[in-house]
Parts: structure tokens; sequence; C-alpha cells
């Protein structure tokens, strides 16, 4: 059964936030940023050097800019624009009534983005999760509605994954830096910092509005679901600034909201996790996310072995049970926590997970590269 602090899954997943005053996680470093602008080499936000990670996205706007073309004439105006930010590839198209308007709403989904990263990046020292991390066995932190809000679907997902996905992560994130360091942690490292990888101690109080982590040395890291909130946020702010349809992706994490100026969905590319630039199915999505988790994008491979970003809480090594998991849900921050987590749980219990929540789809590449489709996708998507 799925349940959390008294709310059905159902409820939960449908956005309903009526948590408890205090929430800890009690059944099962963040965004680093080296430089400011975009012309700088950014590190990834979640402790790796920047990498843009093209291929979904590129796909996807391949596919949007021969949509457009279709349509000449049309009254609605289609901006597509590009920044790095949160250390990834960022890009939005904005569709409204007249240029100007379309490019306002990207710019202020540039902002929103960049608003967010301000409290969640760890690679800024004064963000709020840096002050937090900071902070560990020391004293609560005061943070923003939005860092309590991401911390709260941490919890939820941590449940729903069995643990698997588990925001407490960060030291053991930091020991391996897979793409910085390409260092394989011996095990007694990995001892030691086991007991920091506990979300028990990770506090959040709501209505102080304080999140405390209870040891020292503890760090969370929200790298496994920040950018699916921030593809959230950003479609509202796009929405706010008079667009009626769009798409925000960073890098794998995609929001999309209405529909092409010509009535088409928003088509979407899955990158196959074994074949570069290959695409393993399209599907078009109208109001909903996508969200991918792989282990081809930031690894290294030693005798063979290949070492990846996505660790198993329970081991602290890579998590070797997938290849990818792509997870289709109404909000970002849905898709990329769940993303995360399922991969780590595997196709099994990832797949039973899916297919028990509405409005959850996925796509799992198994560690074999078998295919895996949940029931309510199989007529929606299209091979290549
Ligand atoms: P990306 O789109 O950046 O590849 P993912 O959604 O695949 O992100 O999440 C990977 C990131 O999540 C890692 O870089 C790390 O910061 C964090 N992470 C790694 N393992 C876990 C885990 N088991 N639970 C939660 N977060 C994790
Ligand atoms: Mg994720």
């Amino acid at each position: 059964m799925i349940e959390s602090q008294g709310l059905s899954w159902r409820s939960i997943h449908r956005g309903g936030s009526a948590l408890g005053p205090v929430m800890s996680y009690n059944s099962s470093p963040l965004w680093r940023r080296k430089g400011r602008g975009e012309e700088r080499v950014h590190s990834n936000l979640f402790n790796q050097p920047f990498r843009i990670q093209t291929s979904l996205v590129t796909l996807l706007c391949g596919a949007l800019a021969a949509c457009v073309g279709v349509s000449p004439g049309q009254e609605s105006a289609v901006v597509t624009r590009a920044q790095l930010q949160m250390g990834t590839l960022v890009k939005i198209t904005a569709v409204a009534r007249s240029e100007s308007v379309a490019q306002a709403a990207a710019t202020a989904g540039f902002a929103e983005i960049r608003r967010l990263e301000e409290l969640l990046s760890t690679w800024i020292p004064t963000s709020e999760l840096s002050r937090v991390n900071a902070s560990a066995g020391v004293m609560p932190v005061h943070v923003s509605p939005e860092t309590l809000t991401v911390v709260q679907r941490a919890f939820q997902i941590a449940e729903m994954t069995d643990g698997g996905f588990n925001i407490a992560i960060g030291p053991a994130v930091d020991a391996w830096r897979v793409t910085e360091g390409q260092r394989i942690p011996t095990e007694p490292e990995l001892d030691v910092l086991r007991p920091l990888v506990d979300l028990q101690a990770v506090h959040a109080d709501v209505r102080a509005r304080t999140i405390y982590l209870g040891k020292a040395g503890m760090r969370i890291d929200v790298g496994g679901i920040g950018k699916g909130y921030a593809a959230d946020q950003a479609v509202e702010a796009l929405r706010r600034a008079g667009a009626v349809a769009g798409v925000v992706a960073l890098s794998g994490d995609i929001k999309t909201f209405g529909r092409l100026p010509d009535g088409k969905m928003f088509p979407v590319g899955i990158q196959h996790p074994r074949k570069d630039g290959s695409v393993l199915a399209w599907i078009d999505l109208q109001d909903e996310a996508i969200s991918t988790a792989g282990d081809y994008e930031r690894f290294f491979e030693r005798e063979g072995v290949r070492y990846h970003h996505i660790l198993d809480p329970r081991t602290l090594h890579p998590a070797r049970s997938c290849q990818a998991v792509t997870v289709i849900a109404h909000e970002g921050i849905w898709a990329d926590g769940l993303d995360t987590g399922i991969f780590v749980m595997g196709v099994e219990s990832g797949m039973r997970l899916v297919e028990a929540l509405p409005d959850v789809e996925a796509i799992i590449v198994d560690h074999e590269g078998h295919v895996h489709v949940s029931s309510g996708l199989r007529d929606r998507i299209r091979q290549p």
C-alpha cells in the first residue's frame, strides 16, 4: 500500500500537500555552480562537471522546428531559446499570440529557473540547501516554500520506491564524483558514509519552515528531482507571462503544456541508452512531463565495468538493474523523482509501482537491454 502521512497515494500524486507540520522520513550537494552566466563552464547541478546532455532535447527541438515550419502564416508566434542554467542546457519553447509575448514568456521561464537555482544549487554557497548542508548536526535552517516542497516530494518518492530514491545520498555522490574524479571509493570509505545516508535524520518542519539534518556530515542532494521541479515552475512562469503553450526542457527533464499552433502535440524522442543519437521510441505529449534517468550520460568505465551517477542507497554503489528509466507524469517533479527511484528499484517492482499509479507511465530498459513499456503507453509510443 502506498500511503504517506495519512494521505492516500492518489491525493499525493495529484499534488495534495496537506502534510503534517513536521515531516520526517520514517519508513525508508545539491546544485553547485562554479560560475554565473552562460559563457562560463558550469558544473552540473549535482557535483558533476558540466556536460551538455543534448540527446533527448535535441530530438525534441528538431521535431518542433519541423512542426512549426509546416504551418506558416498562423497567428501564433513560436519562440525557442536556449541557455545554460542549473549546469545543463535549458531550452524553452513558448507559443503565444505575438512574438513579443512569446519572447517575454521565455524570458520569464529562464528567470524562474535562475531563481530556483539560487535556492537549490549547492554550487552556490549561499543557497538555501548549501546552508542546510553546512548546518548539518548543528541547527535547523529556515527555507522557502519551494525548497520545502522539493524535500517533501522527495520523502514521498522515497517511500514509494522503497528507499530507492534518497536525497540523503549526498556524501556518497561526493565520494564517487563520477565524471570529475573517476575514482572508485573503497568499502571502508563507504562504510564511514553509510550512517550519513539516513533519510530519517532529515527533518522538514513545515510550520516553522525549516530543514534540519540530524547528523554532522550529512548532505542532501536534490539532483534526482530538482530539474523536474524547475521545469514545472518555469512552465507556470510561461503561462503567467501569456504563453498559451510551450515546452521547458532541462536536458532530459521536460515539461510541456498546450499544443503547437498547428494543433499537434509536442513530439519527444527517447534516447536509446546504448546507441548514441538513436531514438528508442517517440511519444507525443500534451500537458505532461517526461524525464529519463540513465547510466549512459555520466559514467566512466574501469575494467569493463560501467560506473555511473545513480547510486543505490543500500550499497552506495551505482545501481545495477537498469540502463534507462523514462517516466511520464503530469508534473516534472514526479517524473524526475520517480525515474531515479525506479532506476534503483529495478524493472519488476518499478513497473509494479508505475502500474499502481494513476497518470504515471514508464519505459524501462533493464540491465540486459530489454525494453519494458507500461500498459498505458503501449498504444502511444512509436518506434523510429
Ligand atoms: P540527471 O537528469 O541529472 O541525470 P537523474 O534524475 O538521473 O538526473 O538523477 C541523478 C542524480 O540524482 C545524481 O547525479 C545524484 O545527484 C542524484 N542521485 C543519485 N542517486 C540517487 C538516489 N538513489 N536517490 C536520489 N538521488 C540520487
Ligand atoms: Mg530523476
